[in-house]
């Protein structure tokens, strides 16, 4: 079997190696899942909850080895590693563990329809067997095995599929589920390139995919042809826009952060900037001095840089031209804005000005560590130029005027908004978060509509045995279509009389 290298992207050093899996492996995966999904559907929401309650334990328990794997295989920073990923998951064991019984509650229904009237009407949820996640480099606990746990509290055997350059951090976690107890087959790992996951949509009854808008209209055409849903979570243009009266302190604190965090490789880290221009040469220096003073290296622990390298090799050529293509057009790097020649990949938090619409800097996803901030007119121009993207994952807006930032902030095209803060709205396991255009994906992760995708949904009707007949049957039916035809009659008399 042929094999695939991992490497620490800090440093360019080679890591592990993981089987680069075949569809047919993909094929025998699947049924063995398959086999041992019914007895994990029958444990019921107490039984697999005694699973995802020790596996948050486990979590909490091995966070110093999940952080060290983490970091190994990503390059990003201790902190970046333990609040945004360690932290999201075993939180998000506790949540599923305990919200999953209530949001797939059987619901009882009713009707106006005089047909059903005394019968019980339910709608119920029912797993949907095996669902297959397919996920990014970005954050390989956060946003690849994230996925998973909902889908496993609904009843589902899950296979995963990780990205290529980021497989060991959920084959540490396939362990953790094992040794929790999960049921062997419930759960599955399998690493290889994009033909694995290809051969994965074939294979399972519905697929959770993670990753790029080219990626994601591929996965969406393959599961179409099978007719199984696809649930996405794509890219994004994240706009931030700093009205005239802004805490301008508060702003350039959360630019400054949500557009570096993890080197800039979020789908919803703050990727352009609009600032009113009354405010706009003040906040360009408060920004560009924070994000001047960030420290950035191989991380070696707690506290000891402040941003990490990126992730994903051929990401630092995208910056680059991103960056490059600007600075040819007029654009200014107040800070950054070179790349280094280091071992690893790496480049610099850049603050760029003098940006314009014509360039991808400020349309195309960047996936870096670089704030574009442009001046506005006003409210009205940044609300245009905000939503004049293919775009639309989330957006933030800054203004000591909540009535009006709030107005703004209706006003974006974006599947999540947030009002004098950025990016934390996703740790808030209870909000939906997902696209609002296509381009940055279909479905909802998270909420209600997080674990409801996971599902067959079935709705019941009881009559009750002993009513020999109802009004729709036979011997009545001739009897009720004279009684509606006269019920007709009479409406119709009344509307021509009047
Ligand atoms: P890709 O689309 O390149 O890859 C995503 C996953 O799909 C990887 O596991 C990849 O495997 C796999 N894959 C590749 N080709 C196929 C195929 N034909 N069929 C099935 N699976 C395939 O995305 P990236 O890994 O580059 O992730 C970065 C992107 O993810 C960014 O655009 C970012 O915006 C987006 N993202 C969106 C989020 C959201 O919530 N909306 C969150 C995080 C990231 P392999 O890597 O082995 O090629």
């Amino acid at each position: 079997m042929t094999t695939i290298a991992v490497e620490n992207p800090a440093t360019g050093r080679v890591i592990g190696t993981v089987p680069d899996l075949s569809a047919d492996h993909v094929a025998d995966a699947a049924r063995r899942a398959r086999a041992a999904q019914p007895a994990w559907a029958a444990l019921g929401f107490d039984g697999r909850a005694q699973v995802l309650r020790r596996m948050q334990r486990w979590i909490v328990d091995h966070t110093d080895e999940l952080i060290a794997t983490i970091c190994a295989e990503t390059g990003k920073t201790y902190e970046d590693a333990l609040l945004a990923e360690v932290s999201y998951g075993a939180a998000a064991f506790g949540f599923w563990a305990k919200q999953a019984p209530r949001y797939l509650a059987e619901t009882r229904i009713r009707s106006s329809q005089p047909l059903v009237a005394g019968k019980r009407l339910v709608q119920r949820y029912r797993p949907l067997g095996l669902v297959g996640v397919i996920g990014p480099w970005n954050y390989p606990l956060t946003n690849s095995f994230g996925d998973c746990i909902p889908a496993l509290a609904a009843g589902n055997a899950v296979l995963l599929k990780p990205s290529e350059i980021t497989p060991l951090t959920s084959l540490l976690l396939a362990e953790g589920l094992a040794a929790c107890g999960l049921p062997d087959g419930v759960f599955g790992v399998v690493t290889g390139r994009g033909e694995t996951g290809a051969a994965l949509v074939d294979e399972v009854d519905m697929v959770m995919f993670t990753g790029s808008t080219a990626t994601g209209r591929r996965v969406a055409a393959r599961a179409a042809e099978r007719l199984i849903p696809a649930s996405l979570e794509l890219g994004g243009k994240d706009p931030m826009i700093v009205l005239a009266d802004a805490d301008l302190e508060r702003a350039a604190t959360h630019a400054a952060y949500y557009a570096m965090f993890n080197c800039g490789q979020t789908c919803i880290s703050i990727e352009r900037c609009y600032v009113e221009e009354p405010v706009y040469a003040e906040f360009v220096e408060l920004v560009s001095a924070k994000v001047d003073a960030l420290r950035q290296g191989v991380p070696q622990g707690p506290g000891s840089v402040d941003v990490g390298s990126l992730t994903f090799p051929p990401q630092v050529d995208v910056i680059d031209r991103h960056v490059s293509e600007a600075l040819a057009a007029g654009a200014q790097a107040l800070t950054g804005g070179v790349r280094p020649e280091r071992p690893g990949y790496w480049y610099p938090p850049t603050v760029l000005v003098d940006v314009d619409h014509s360039m991808a800097i400020m349309r195309e996803e960047t996936f870096g560590p670089t704030l574009p901030i442009m001046a506005v007119r006003d409210a009205d121009e940044a609300v245009r130029l905000a939503n004049d993207s293919e775009y639309g994952l989330c957006a933030s807006v800054f203004g000591r005027d909540l009535a009006r930032a709030e107005d703004v902030a209706r006003r974006l095209e974006a599947g999540a908004v947030t009002v004098n803060d950025a990016v934390v709205n996703y740790t808030a396991l209870e909000l939906p978060m997902g696209g609002a255009k296509p381009a940055s994906g279909i479905g909802r992760r998270h909420g209600r509509e997080g674990i409801v995708k996971y599902c067959r949904q079935q709705s019941l009707l009881v009559s009750r045995w002993h009513l020999r007949h109802d009004v729709h049957t036979y011997p009545y039916r001739a009897a009720r279509s004279r009684f509606l035809a006269r019920v007709l009659g009479v409406l119709n008399r009344g509307r021509r009389t009047t």
